[in-house]
C-alpha cells in the first residue's frame, strides 16, 4: 500500500557545493512545482499518505510556493520531514514551520567559516547557525517540541576531521535528532579520492572514534544505519541491503515525473497523464518491484542502487560517478 510520498518541489538549489550532484549535473528541467500543480494533482493522495518528504535531490525552499504548498499538507495528518541547506529559512518560514513539521534537517559540510565555504561553496555559515537558534527559540516561545532538529554532513577522507566540530554544534544547539553521517559519492575527478572506498580501514577508525564521542557527550550519532563492518556484510548476497522501498513509498519530480524509488533512474509514470493511484499499481511498477531484491533478474538501478542508507560502501558502482554521463532522475553530465 503506498503509505510515503517523496517529492521534489524544486529542482534547484541556491548553492552550489562542491561535492554535489549539481555541481556537475542538471536536472532534465529546471522548474518548481506551483501550489495549483500540488493542488490538483497530489492533494487527492493526501488522505491515504501516512508520511511526505518534501525533497529528495535539491533544495525545498526554492520552491517560491513552499509555504502555500505546506500549509495544505498540514490540513492532513501526515508526519513530515525535509532537508534543507537552512540558508532561505526566513522569519516567516520558521514560524509555520515550528509546531507543524515533524522532522528537519540542515546540511552542514564544514563547521567553521572557511570550512563551510570551502565545501559548500559560498560564506553562509553563520546565516545557518542563526537560523538553527531562531529554530529553536521559536519552539521555546510556542512551547512545541516540532519539528525535531538533525544536522546532516557529507563524510569524505577530508572532511573526517570536521567530525568533533559537527558533534559539538550539534550538542551547543541541542539538536535533538544529533548528527546524520552520509558518505561522499564521486561525481568529478577531485573526489574520487575521498570516498570511504578510497581508504576504507581510515573511515572506519574515524567513524567509530566521532561515535565513540558523540556518546560520551550524549549525542545521538547516525552513520548510514549501520557500521562499516555490518554495512559489508549486510550488502555482500545482493550489493546492496534488502530494500522494501517499492511497495509502500514513490518519489515525484516538479514536472510530474513518478520514480519507483529516489534514486531510480527512469520514471514510471507522469502525473500529467495518469493519477498517482494509477503508476501506483501500474505495469511498469509492478515489474520494477520484481527486479529489486532478485540476484537473477536484478533492475539495473539496484544493481548499482545508490540510497543512502541501502547503499554498499565498498561497491565502485554505488559511490563513483566520476565518469558517467548520467545520474539519478535523468540528470545528464554538464557540458555533454
Ligand atoms: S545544498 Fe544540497 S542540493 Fe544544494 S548544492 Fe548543496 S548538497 Fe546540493
Ligand atoms: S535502487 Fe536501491 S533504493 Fe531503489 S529500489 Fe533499488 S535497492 Fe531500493
Amino acid at each position: 500500500m503506498l503509505k510515503q510520498l517523496d517529492i521534489d518541489l524544486s529542482s534547484k538549489c541556491n548553492l552550489r557545493c562542491s561535492f554535489c550532484h549539481l555541481s556537475f549535473f542538471k536536472p532534465k528541467k529546471s522548474l518548481s512545482m506551483t501550489y495549483e500543480y500540488f493542488h490538483k494533482n497530489i492533494t487527492p493522495s493526501l488522505h491515504n499518505i501516512e508520511k511526505l518528504t518534501l525533497f529528495s535531490k535539491y533544495e525545498p525552499l526554492a520552491c517560491k510556493d513552499f509555504l502555500p504548498i505546506f500549509k495544505e499538507i498540514i490540513q492532513y495528518d501526515i508526519e513530515t520531514y525535509f532537508s534543507t541547506n537552512g540558508i532561505l529559512l526566513t522569519d516567516e518560514t520558521i514560524d509555520v514551520l515550528v509546531g507543524n513539521l515533524d522532522y528537519l534537517t540542515i546540511s552542514i559540510t564544514g563547521f567553521t567559516v572557511d570550512r563551510y565555504s570551502k565545501y559548500m561553496g559560498g560564506n553562509h555559515f553563520e546565516t545557518v547557525c542563526k537560523n538553527l537558534k531562531k529554530l529553536q527559540d521559536k519552539k521555546i516561545l510556542k512551547k512545541t517540541n516540532l519539528p525535531k532538529l538533525r544536522i546532516s554532513t557529507v563524510a569524505m577522507l577530508d572532511t573526517l576531521e570536521d567530525l568533533k566540530a559537527a558533534i559539538d554544534l550539534v550538542d551547543f544547539y541541542d539538536i535533538e535528532e544529533g548528527l546524520q553521517v552520509t558518505s561522499l559519492k564521486s561525481f568529478g575527478d577531485d573526489f574520487k579520492g575521498r570516498m570511504a572506498l578510497s581508504n576504507i580501514e581510515i573511515f572506519d577508525k574515524k567513524i567509530e572514534e566521532a561515535r565513540e564521542y558523540s556518546d560520551s557527550v550524549g549525542v545521538k550519532f547516525y552513520f548510514q544505519g549501520d557500521s562499516i563492518g555490518e554495512n559489508i556484510e549486510n550488502t555482500y548476497k545482493m550489493g546492496h541491503k534488502h530494500c522494501s522501498m517499492p511497495w509502500y513509498r514513490m518519489s515525484i519530480q516538479p514536472n510530474g515525473d513518478v520514480y519507483p524509488c529516489p534514486v531510480a533512474s527512469n520514471p514510471i509514470g507522469n502525473m500529467n497523464t495518469e493519477s498517482i493511484d494509477e503508476i501506483w499499481n501500474s505495469n511498469s511498477m509492478n515489474s520494477f518491484r520484481k527486479g529489486v531484491n532478485s540476484i537473477e533478474e536484478m533492475n539495473s538501478d539496484c544493481l548499482k542502487c545508490s540510497h543512502c542508507r541501502h547503499k554498499s560502501l565498498t561497491s565502485k558502482v554505488a559511490n563513483d560517478f566520476t565518469d558517467k554521463g548520467q545520474y539519478v532522475f535523468g540528470m545528464n553530465r554538464k557540458g555533454k
